[in-house]
């Protein structure tokens, strides 16, 4: 009699190198662990071999599963994916890169089995490119006074959830999902263990420098309306020193009489005015940008092909 049943899942994304490898070491722990398992393989519009990997295996393995999406969606919707199909009464989000080690399976279990909703890992940085590494704890410092939600740095979608928190997640439909303040965000207990950072060992990563930019940017901007606020202050700050500026201005005109103006005040007040204005009209664009999207109301994702259900599977154009 098994304890209960556990769905991991696996956004990949040009994985085929790492799909075998993470299957078997999963199985491995597996076998010292008393649930029913199964494996959602998201293929996230993979352009080298990994959906043929996962059917693969898919083939040789009851409890494989997988989902193919019609392009790359990003790893958020494929995790999104996996929320909506996996059936077990605690979900498992892991990477592919086999930097998430499958032995911390033994502890989400004994997290969830005291009665915990969430069970996050939180690693350190050792081996990171240290100047990664510094510019991502600054960006955190900086964060954490932005938004609502509490982010950690070296805490990320590495976790277990319980039905009940995969249930309240499903209930956030905005389309620009920001797991990790989505994850935060719905609360519950959560437990933290702390585990080792491991480098990736085959292909490489796809978060560029710029992505990582983006990525930050969506945080802020996910949760919270500071920035506009800061507008509006700054706005409001910047009216008054101008207001200051004139009356000056004017009351040195009436006792002295109109001075030959100053190239330098006017252009640096043009320039600056400027550029306030500027940044005040891209950060209420990045908002107005979120709620067009929003408002649309698209799919986050298109399945190309899936085997969902056991042995059931959904080739090319049925779904
Ligand atoms: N991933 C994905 N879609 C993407 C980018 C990444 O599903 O558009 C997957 C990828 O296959 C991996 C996980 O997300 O399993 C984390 O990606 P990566 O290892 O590149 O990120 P890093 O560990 O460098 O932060
Ligand atoms: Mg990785």
């Amino acid at each position: 009699m098994k304890n209960g049943f556990i769905s991991i899942i696996i956004p990949s994304y040009n994985e085929a190198s790492n799909i075998k490898l993470i299957y078997e070491s999963l199985t491995n722990e597996f076998r010292s662990i008393n649930y029913d398992y199964e494996i959602y393989y998201i293929n996230d519009g993979s352009t080298d071999h990994t959906l043929d990997e996962i059917k693969d295996l898919s083939t040789k393995s009851q409890q494989v599963k997988y989902i193919s999406f019609s392009r790359n969606f990003g790893k958020e919707a494929a995790i999104l994916a996996g929320f909506q199909h996996a059936k077990g009464d605690a979900v498992v989000v892991m990477d592919a890169d086999l930097q998430h080690p499958t032995h911390l399976l033994h502890d989400f279990i004994k997290g969830f089995e005291e009665g915990y909703d969430q069970v996050v890992a939180q690693r350190n940085r050792k081996g990171d490119n240290p100047i990664r590494s510094y510019l991502s704890s600054l960006y955190y410092r900086f964060i954490n006074n932005a938004v609502e939600v509490d982010l950690r740095d070296g805490v990320g979608d590495f976790r277990l959830l319980s039905r009940k928190a995969v249930t309240a997640l499903l209930k956030l439909s905005e389309g620009n999902r920001f797991s990790k303040g989505l994850f935060c965000w719905i609360g519950f207990d959560q437990k933290v263990i702390y585990y080792e950072n491991v480098e990736r060992k085959n292909g490489k990563s796809k978060w560029s420098f710029r992505h990582l930019l983006n990525y930050g940017i969506d945080g802020v901007v996910s949760f919270n309306n500071k920035p506009l606020r800061i507008c509006f202050y700054a706005g409001l700050f910047i009216l008054f020193l101008s207001l200051l500026y004139i009356i000056a201005t004017f009351i040195r005109i009436l006792k002295y009489g109109v001075i030959v103006p100053g190239y330098f005040t006017i252009i640096s007040a043009v320039l600056f005015l400027g550029g306030v204005q500027l940044l005040s009209l891209g950060i209420i664009g990045e908002y107005i940008g979120r709620i067009y999207y929003e408002t649309k109301k698209r799919p986050h994702y298109l399945i190309q092909e899936a085997k969902i259900d056991h042995g059931e599977t959904h080739e090319k154009n049925q779904l």
